[in-house]
């Protein structure tokens, strides 16, 4: 249930309904817009119909929320969500750009890819220290080695880091070297996982899953706001269809679709979601006039001989097209590039 308080209603007013509603054990969530308070309760529905809540002073209206997530729902928080990171603003038309390697290989490789993603234009260094490989014989990413080079490319750049966590055990190192978390998509409906995200202070970037639908998508991002971590930024990066000539299926109407369910921003990768390095400055012209709040984007110093996802990535030059030809979408949108 959603509780809609009146736009005069005094803190003193809020507290009691809120106090009310722990009272009989019941979860309480905040969401304080420019002009009023809407609190989202959560707990069984029976307990929660028996509260007389429309009675209390400075209560304007209850509405029930049908939908399994809540907390995510725009009917929770009608404004965009803007997710800032140390002064770096994802939402609420600002244009967040993530770049960098698939992979972490080594500190020369990953200061290059930094210094070229900077200077055109990006604000987070992306590249995975823990690789989540289809086969066991793939390279698995530097580890922990990894994410110290990710710490001291942000020491010499200023990019906000963001990199993959792929298990429970891994969240508090990773949350130790990151700006964010990435949570990829063979990982979405890890329960555990986004339970751990949740509990961790660092916000969260959640790439759909393999072959999610929408909803379970955003019961995912409802699993880590319910722990209290309200910085839930999506990806979408494709899902598998039965179409082989692109590595997956972007889907760019589940951008808009986001968009007006959730009030969470959204991103978009067309790297993985393509799987084609020359798909991927189309799509992301696309990404951002349908209305995604941001990029991620695979950039190698020299992509033919990467150790993961050659084909997919764009060299520096090519970047900062791509670069120069997303900002002319997103004055034409309205948005800044942060
Ligand atoms: C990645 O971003 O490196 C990655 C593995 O992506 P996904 O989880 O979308 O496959
Ligand atoms: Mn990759």
């Amino acid at each position: 249930m959603i509780i809609v308080m009146n736009d005069n209603a005094t803190k003193q007013e809020m507290e009691q309904v809120v106090d009310r509603l722990e009272a009989v054990g019941l979860k309480v969530h905040l969401s304080t817009g420019d002009s009023r308070t809407i609190i989202g309760v959560i707990g069984e529905k029976g307990l929660i119909a028996e509260q007389p809540i429309e009675a209390m002073p400075g209560v304007e209206k209850t509405v029930a929320v049908t939908e399994s997530y809540k907390l995510v729902s725009r009917s929770f928080h009608q404004e965009d969500s803007i997710i800032d990171i140390d002064g770096v603003k994802i939402g609420g038309g600002n244009l967040a750009v993530m770049a960098g390697p698939c992979a972490v290989e080594s500190m020369e490789q990953l200061l290059e890819s930094a210094r070229v993603v900077k200077a055109a234009g990006a604000q987070f260094l992306r590249g995975g220290a823990f690789k989540p490989r289809t086969s066991p014989y793939a390279f698995q990413g530097l580890e922990v080695k990894g994410l110290e080079m990710l710490a001291k490319a942000r020491e010499l750049t200023g990019l906000k880091v963001v990199t993959e966590v792929v298990d429970v055990e891994s969240v508090p190192v990773v949350a130790e070297y990151a700006d964010m978390l990435q949570i990829g998509a063979r990982n979405m409906q890890n329960f555990k996982l986004l339970t751990a995200a949740g509990k961790s202070n660092k916000p969260v970037l959640l790439k759909r899953g393999l072959a999610a639908t929408i909803n379970e998508w955003l019961n995912a991002a409802e699993y880590i706001m319910s722990e209290g971590n309200y910085n839930v930024v999506f990806c979408e990066r494709g899902i598998r269809t039965y179409e082989e000539y692109t590595r997956n299926t972007l889907d760019l109407s589940a951008v808009a679709a986001v968009k007006q369910i959730s009030h969470l921003p959204i991103i978009v990768d067309p790297s993985h979601g393509t799987g084609r390095w020359k798909l991927v400055g189309p799509m992301s012209r696309a990404a951002v006039a349908c209305g995604a709040d941001g990029l991620m984007i695979e950039v190698h110093p020299n992509p033919a001989i990467a150790l993961s996802d050659g084909k997919q990535s764009l060299t520096p030059e090519n970047f900062s097209l791509v670069m120069k030809e997303i900002s002319g979408i997103a004055n034409l949108m309205g948005m800044k590039m942060a």
